[in-house]
């Protein structure tokens, strides 16, 4: 079966954050505390309450600062660690994409945030028994014939829905055009075997704080491994801590960066 796919191209966006609004409203979802970080005001982070967030971030490119938006939510990965560490199947790829959860299974027990390498899995800390909250690439719509509600809504043509394979063949196109301005990386397209959000920049990747991530799905979320027997899943569960450990002190690099960058403009 064909997979659908969404391609962002940061060189497009604006930064209206129209997606932003666009997802809070179709998923129901309250407003949260902002902050200040930068020139803006914005969510601190993804939350079970934002599921997607454009960042600002400063960059130098050709000797001058300028912003690059960057928007961000679950990447539907290809092999999902998040579907892979749930026991209880709370969390399931479709055929053609989302990874969807349903919450009368889930018990709550956060293997989900650990096993995800893009950290996007978050609780419901508010609540006494959490549940978590994450893009599913607006599968009710999906299901309807619609297009996903940030793709419907960007005014500037940066979010595309598509299926995945024709979505690649218009990345490269852009990617690998005479005299292109994008990096020579389509981040998603090998990405821990390959994730349904496709992104182009032209800026690298890591400096807009985007995971380096091997190409080839990590043993640790393969999951005839992972349930294999109790030892194996008692390690994979260490490492699992390990690799949530890791996204967590990355993640809160780039916010303390975030926060200096804010706090050097509030002096200029
Ligand atoms: S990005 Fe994380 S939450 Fe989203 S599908 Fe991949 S592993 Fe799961
Ligand atoms: S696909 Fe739907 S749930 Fe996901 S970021 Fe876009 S609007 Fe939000
Ligand atoms: S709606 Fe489009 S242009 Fe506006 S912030 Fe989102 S991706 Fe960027």
């Amino acid at each position: 079966m064909n997979q659908y796919g969404m391609l962002v191209d940061l060189r497009k966006c604006i930064g209206c954050r129209g997606c932003q609004v666009a997802c809070k409203q179709w998923n129901d979802m309250p407003a949260e505390v902002t902050r200040n970080t930068g020139s803006y005001q914005n969510p601190a982070r993804l939350s079970s309450k934002t599921l997607t967030l454009v960042e600002f971030r400063e960059v130098e490119t050709k000797d001058k600062l300028s912003f690059v938006f960057v928007k961000r939510q679950c990447m539907h990965c290809e092999h999902p660690g998040c579907a892979t560490a749930c026991t209880v199947g709370a969390l399931q790829k479709r055929p053609d994409g989302p990874i969807v959860y349903d919450e009368s299974k889930c018990i709550g027990c956060r293997y989900c945030m650990y096993a995800c390498p893009f950290g996007v899995p978050t609780f419901q800390w508010d609540k006494p028994f959490s549940l978590i909250g994450k893009c599913e690439l607006c599968a009710d719509r999906l299901d309807a014939g619609l297009k996903p509600a940030c793709a419907k809504t960007c005014p500037a043509g940066a979010i595309q829905f598509g299926q995945r394979e024709e979505l690649l063949t218009i990345a490269r196109e852009r990617v690998y055009a005479k005299n292109s301005p994008y990096v020579k990386h389509i981040y998603g397209e090998d990405e821990v075997g390959g994730t349904t959000w496709l992104y182009l920049s032209v800026v690298p990747f890591e400096q807009l704080g985007f995971p380096k991530l091997p190409k080839e799905t990590p043993v640790y979320l393969n999951d005839k491994l992972l349930h294999a027997t109790p030892t194996i899943a008692l390690g994979m569960g260490l490492a699992l801590s390990g690799i949530y450990w890791m996204v967590k002190r990355r993640i809160r690099i780039q916010e303390r960066i975030l926060a200096e960058n804010g706090d050097h403009q509030g002096e200029n």
